[in-house]
């Protein structure tokens, strides 16, 4: 049975938060001379509405989920790193990760003093099987499975997370960072059967808005609550609610960009398969390719003398490099460049 109290901190749990000007008087008023702005009025002379209600409708409408089902942080880096402060007892929860995947959890790990349990991927970049995942979980705290994966780009199936979820004692973390460009379906279809369950996205990949840093978690009320109960109070600027809220009205040019980008991921990785310095192109359901060449490091520093910058994998994966897809005429520009290598 899930119950809140067992997986959050004692010190969290019992958390008087702080009380914002903003957030105990909610009515209509025309004076405000509560939380020492400066009145000469402006777009931004005002603290920014500290639950983001605007933006959270919109999103509420969009990914079919209640109000309160919704948080909204300053990255997804920053829920992370929440997730971590609420739910991880330093020195005695823990935190598992399947690598090679997104380094952040470990970082975020590090910085709150909570050990990462690593149990890697199996060589198809597939995650093990449920038993050899619990044979190496001796604790409860934070499980992260990144879906499609960061630098791999493969996709896990819902039942897969599903199962995971059912035995798992603490929060298992589904980080959907790179949903958008796939046809699969989200983690949140498995939040009403699995409480335990928090799917991060991110309005800095698809969206195209990286600059605003707006991430979100979606998981059952207690859980928000919790991260509510800790954030700083205006964890989100006005202009990037207003921004955000903008660009969420206007998805056609976002879907519009992520049908281009995934015709040509299909270009860049045909043109790549092709070419005798690339050993194998994987499959991505995100918008990057993993590449595996003859000689990456070869490759990624005459790239960089060209000023082409890619992201160099090796040390996670033997001469793999990640490189994001493009715009068409930047692609091309790649291409040949690595033909020329
Ligand atoms: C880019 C990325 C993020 C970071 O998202 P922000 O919302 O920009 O903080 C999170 N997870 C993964 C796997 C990513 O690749």
């Amino acid at each position: 049975m899930f119950n809140i109290e067992n997986i959050t901190r004692k010190n969290i749990f019992r958390l008087i938060p702080y009380s914002s000007a903003r957030e105990e008087f909610k009515g209509e008023a025309n004076i405000w001379l509560d939380a020492n702005e400066n009145p000469y009025e402006t777009e931004i002379n005002r603290y920014p509405d500290p639950y983001q209600s605007e933006l959270k409708k919109e999103i509420s409408k969009l990914k079919m989920l209640e109000l309160n089902q919704i948080f909204i942080g300053n990255g997804s880096d920053e829920a992370i790193d929440l997730l971590f402060r609420a739910f991880c007892e330093p020195g005695i929860d823990k935190s598992y990760i399947f690598p090679p995947t997104y380094g952040m959890y470990e970082v975020s790990a590090n910085i709150n003093n909570v050990e990462t349990v690593k149990i890697n991927l199996k060589n198809d970049f597939d995650l093990p099987s449920c038993s050899d995942i619990f044979k190496k979980i001796d604790s409860k705290g934070l499980l992260f499975i990144c879906s499609p994966n960061n630098p791999t780009g493969n996709i896990y199936s819902l039942e897969t997370i599903a199962a995971i979820a059912s035995s798992f004692k603490g929060l298992v973390v589904v980080d959907e960072a790179y949903i958008d460009f796939s046809n699969s379906e989200s983690a949140i279809s498995l939040l009403d059967k699995e409480p335990n369950i928090v799917v991060l996205q991110t309005m800095s990949k698809a969206y195209g808005v990286a600059g605003l840093r707006l991430g979100m978690a979606f998981a059952n009320k207690q859980i928000i609550e919790i991260l509510n109960k800790i954030k700083p109070p205006y964890n989100v600027n006005s202009l990037s609610q207003a921004e955000g809220l903008k660009t969420l009205k206007n998805r056609s040019k976002v879907l519009e960009q992520i049908s281009q980008l995934n015709s040509e991921k299909a270009i860049l990785f045909d043109e790549l398969t092709k070419m005798s310095s690339v050993m194998r192109v994987y499959p991505s359901e995100a918008n990057f390719l993993l590449v595996e060449f003859k000689d990456s490091d070869k490759e990624f520093t005459t790239l960089q003398t060209k000023g082409i910058i890619i992201r160099n994998r090796t040390s996670q994966i033997k001469n793999c490099l990640r490189i994001t897809v493009g715009s068409p005429e930047q692609n091309n520009i790649l291409i040949n460049a690595i033909k020329e290598i």
